[in-house]
């Protein structure tokens, strides 16, 4: 029988790359589910080429689109909306979801698919930044298992197999530095979205190529790492490695340490997420440690990486401070991409926002919820105020 899986965020960097694992194992996998937010016309490709029982469009605005675009294919039913999101990961036949949505709004459909007991394929770290704590009570509540889809989290994972009763003495996760690795404050002032957008090592999609550039995604990982893999914050040290070929790595007691090694390529972390415990064949590029032969490892610098430091802050309030956190950086980050605010001015807002918006040191659901909608509102409310300025 052949696996069946949802894909929410079909149409990005992580979706795509997913579709193309999936065809090289058709005989492994087979799609059942495809979803995107605005890109009508490449998820009716896709839909066309893999010939999924269902997609969902959650911008409802394309649904009329949508339809049009598969009436030759009464076979594929068409959806739209954030419920009809929440709905399809239910589905009977689906075995794994792939969360591969962008941001805070992956959150509920991920809830969904653990409460449906699908085995979850994670990308969204938004959903354990945000809610890390409910997530993996959730996931332990409807044995629902949770296998990283992130590079590093995948890296963590793969040297803890075997492992099972070692404890882990330190997580070394790696981090390349970003775009701006070797940047000083001055020159910070002045970069823009395009160049945040080069990244030196990964293709990803816009929104974690800026958090990357920024180091959040690095502070983001942080708190991944804690959640999924049961390790205080302190017992987790980021090391910059601009090469991105030791994808991270983990300390035992009697000092030895495991790493998973390979060239930047998602589809690995991906596939090996599809296929545990197995591995399977995959087609591109090898290692090659002779071309590679400089392998590096520096400290951060949360002086100049701000945004670092302020996940480093949320990680010790606790509570809904990594949501506010992740709200703000959200706005920010938009911003940003749209030129109404600049780089540096992103930590200026999410800490900004931090300070405002209202704690809850042990938040619901619904917590959740209401803090992202009001740290949003804050956080716009700066945004606002620095374009003003800037005007
Ligand atoms: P992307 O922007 O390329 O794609 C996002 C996908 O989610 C698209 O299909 C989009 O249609 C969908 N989407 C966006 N907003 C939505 C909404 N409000 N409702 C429904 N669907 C929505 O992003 P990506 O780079 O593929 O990243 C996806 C997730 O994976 C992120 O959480 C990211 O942090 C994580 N991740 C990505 C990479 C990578 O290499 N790209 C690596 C590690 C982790
Ligand atoms: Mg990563």
């Amino acid at each position: 029988m052949k696996q069946q899986i949802c894909i929410l965020g079909s149409t990005g960097s992580i979706g795509t790359q997913a579709l193309d694992v999936i065809e090289q194992h058709s005989d492994l996998y087979e799609v059942y589910a495809l979803t995107a937010n605005n890109r009508v016309e490449e998820l009716a490709r896709q839909a066309r080429k893999f010939n999924p029982a269902a997609v969902v469009i959650a911008n409802e605005a394309h649904y009329a689109t949508l339809c049009k675009l598969l009436t030759d294919r009464p076979d594929i039913k068409v959806y739209a909306g954030k419920e009809a999101l929440k709905q399809i990961v239910e589905a009977e036949p689906i075995n794994m979801v792939l969360a591969a949505m962008v941001g805070f709004a992956g959150l509920e459909p991920t809830i969904a698919a653990i409460k449906a007991r699908k085995k979850i394929c994670l990308a969204n770290k938004e959903t354990l930044v945000v809610a890390g704590e409910l997530i993996c009570k959730l996931a332990q509540e409807h044995h629902a298992s949770i296998l990283p889809v992130d590079s590093e989290h995948s890296a963590i994972f793969q040297s803890l197999v075997g492992e099972d009763d070692n404890e882990i003495d330190k997580i070394l996760l790696t981090c390349s530095g970003g775009p701006f690795r070797l940047f000083d404050r001055d020159r910070l002032q002045t970069v823009t979205a395009a160049d945040a957008l080069r990244h030196p090592t990964w293709d990803m999609g816009a929104k974690i190529t800026i958090d990357s550039a920024s180091l959040m995604n690095k502070g983001f990982e942080v708190m991944e790492a804690k959640w999924l893999f049961g390790v205080p914050a302190d017992k987790i040290q980021v090391l910059i490695h601009p090469q991105s070929i030791v994808h991270s790595a983990v300390q035992f007691a009697d000092g030895a340490v495991k790493a998973q090694l390979g060239v930047p390529d998602m589809r690995l972390p991906i596939q090996y997420a599809f296929s545990f415990p197995k591995r399977l064949p995959l087609k591109g590029d090898r290692l090659d440690l002779f071309t590679a032969h400089c392998l590096e490892f520096f400290e951060p610098d949360t002086e100049k990486f701000r945004c670092l430091a302020l996940a480093y802050e949320a990680i010790n309030r606790g509570g809904n401070m990594p949501c506010i956190l992740n709200a703000a950086n959200e706005v920010a980050n938009e911003a940003f991409r749209h030129n109404k605010c600049s780089f540096l001015g992103m930590a200026d807002i999410i800490d900004r926002t931090m300070q405002r918006a209202t704690f809850d040191a042990s938040p619901d659901l619904e917590v959740y919820l209401q803090t992202d909608a009001e740290a949003r509102r804050i956080a716009t409310e700066f945004v606002a105020e620095k374009a003003a300025a800037k005007g």
